[in-house]
């Protein structure tokens, strides 16, 4: 069975202030790599705009009605210090990475693809039950993982995050309810600052921190002692990936040491596990990577390892 790909030329909008590290050529790189002709069997879809009580399935309405007001008719409404913003955009950008995640969720859990990408930004997994930050205005990987029991009636859901920020909004969001699994390398300490191996939810949160430095042998460590492990436990219906590339050698947000190929290893072992517990039922979401070269490598080798599944 296929990979799908869920994208859009609009997440080449929302446009960030001069020198923002999260900015629209982060999507054009993405797209330029997944048009080389190794990715040609890709299905390819569209992203659709949610509807916004999508969002509602994690985010408060006192927070959803409150974004909806600030949207701005010019220049940018600042809803995080100068971290993350709003421009004349956004509304459709955020609202169509929602569309795209539960779009792959359900094609997935229907059959019609094995796994999925979703190739949108910004990212998602910082922004919390009612506060944007760190980039993130709704929490896609979370709204993904809450469709899958609410329309689907999956009862355990698991989310993995590699990017090498914790995800301190996916934590939040699910952190008493066992139903879904959250399990996260990161690197520590960085922003946000939350992801202690000591926070651990209701026994469903699995942090494990690295060290600034921390590459491929480490990150194997973590998978194969915790989080493969955990994984086995908890036997998930579904495998959601908050697949963030900031933990790439080359990116300038963090100090971790991986490689192409250390995505491509834990984009395997992941699937290794989808296909023990779930027939290989994978949906990945685009979180961070900010380093355009190393965003593009990590890209190419994440999605042609999904393509072997
Ligand atoms: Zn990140």
């Amino acid at each position: 069975m296929a990979t799908l790909l869920l994208h859009h030329s609009s997440f080449a909008n929302h446009k960030t202030a001069p020198g923002h590290p999260e900015r629209p050529d982060r999507y054009r790189v993405v797209e330029a790599v997944l048009g080389q002709p190794q990715f040609d069997p890709l299905l390819r879809e569209e992203a659709e705009i949610a509807e916004l009580d999508t969002t509602r399935y994690v985010h408060t309405n006192r927070y959803v009605d409150a974004l909806e007001e600030a949207r701005p008719d010019t220049g940018y409404a600042h809803l995080d210090g100068g971290d993350t913003m709003m421009e004349p955009s956004t509304w459709e950008v955020v609202l169509r990475g929602v569309g795209a995640t539960v779009q792959a969720v359900d094609k997935v859990l229907a059959g019609e693809a094995q796994n999925a990408f979703v190739a949108c930004r910004p990212p998602g997994h910082h922004a919390e039950t009612e506060r944007a930050m760190g980039f993130c205005i709704f929490n896609n990987i979370s709204i993904g993982a809450r469709h899958a029991q609410r329309k689907h009636g999956l009862m355990r859901v698991a989310i993995v995050d590699f990017d090498v920020h914790h995800g301190n909004g996916t934590q939040q969001i699910f952190y008493s309810d066992p139903s879904v699994l959250y399990a996260s390398t990161h690197q520590m300490p960085l922003f946000p600052g939350t992801g202690a191996t000591r926070e651990t939810g209701v026994g469903n949160i699995f942090n494990s921190p690295l060290a600034a430095g921390d590459g491929g042998a480490e990150l194997r460590d973590a998978f194969e002692d915790r989080i493969l492990p955990a994984l086995d436990a908890f036997r998930p219906e579904l495998i959601i990936v908050s697949a963030g590339f900031d933990a790439h050698e080359r990116d300038p947000l963090g100090s971790l040491t991986m490689t192409g190929d250390d995505f491509a290893w834990v984009t395997r072992e992941l699937m290794k596990s989808a296909e023990k517990h779930c027939d290989g039922r994978l949906v990945a979401v685009l979180e961070g990577g900010y380093d355009l070269q190393g965003l593009a490598d990590s890209v190419g080798a994440h999605v042609g390892e999904l393509m072997k599944g």
